[in-house]
């Protein structure tokens, strides 16, 4: 990413952040109540009833994790990587970059921290649960309330319970606008491998780990994993 188009995303992130912070809850609000919602505890969306359940952690969401349980990081956030292709992600020694972290899964793509769905679909670190499971399903993006997939939408709401999760919503847009552009400004770019490098995995560590260097808004992190 050269200089001149890291400026312009940047100032487009600094417009947007003007507006977020100029957003009415009430009105978000009034729209969560119209929508209805009640969390049923069904559990789909910690898992892939829905398809794609990752969750995108913010440094500062992992750190008050750390702070209010006994776990270490690595059980807490592992790098975003989607699992698909990394193509231009590996840089000349092999090590995949990827922007940002999320909740661990396990094998079966279940998030790491559901109970068993047997016996429950409880959260084991719900009073301190990222931004996006706090406010799951609404979310903010170009300025407008958007809906995921759920099996709450639809019933009734208290008003006051609409504003709650509207005071959350906007103020997980506007955090993660600014961390956004914290991570864009730390970011220092990375120069790509030609097309047919591999992994570490595949050719340098002899522990058949892969070196991942994760950018975020603290800086640049390298996790072997
Ligand atoms: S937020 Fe929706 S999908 Fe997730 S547990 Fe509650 S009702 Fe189920």
């Amino acid at each position: 990413m050269d200089e001149k188009y890291k400026s312009f995303l940047i100032q487009q992130l600094e417009e947007e952040l003007t507006n977020a912070s100029n957003i009415n809850p009430g009105i978000i609000a009034a729209k969560i109540e119209n929508i209805g919602f009640s969390c049923l505890i069904c559990g789909k969306c910690c898992r892939r009833a829905f398809g794609d359940n990752r969750v995108l952690l913010i440094p500062q969401e992992i750190q008050v994790i750390l702070d209010h349980t006994t776990l270490e990081a690595h059980e807490v956030a592992t790098p975003a990587t989607s699992g698909e292709s990394y193509n231009d992600l590996i840089d000349t020694d092999g090590r995949i970059h990827t922007f940002g972290w999320i909740l661990p899964r396990k094998s079966n793509g279940d998030c790491n921290f559901i109970e068993n769905a047997k016996t429950s679909n409880k959260c084991k670190i719900y009073d301190v649960r990222p931004m996006l499971c706090r406010t799951y399903p609404f979310y903010m993006k170009d300025m407008e309330l958007h809906v995921s997939e759920c099996e709450g939408l639809g019933h009734k709401i208290l008003p006051e319970e609409s504003l709650k999760i509207a005071l959350d919503v906007v103020n997980r847009y506007i955090t993660e606008i600014e961390d956004t552009i914290a991570l864009y400004k730390k970011f220092e770019g990375f120069v790509s491998g030609p097309e047919n490098i591999k992994t570490t995995s595949d050719h340098t560590d002899k522990n058949d780990r892969v070196i991942h260097i994760v950018h975020d808004s603290k800086g640049t992190h390298e996790i072997t994993r």
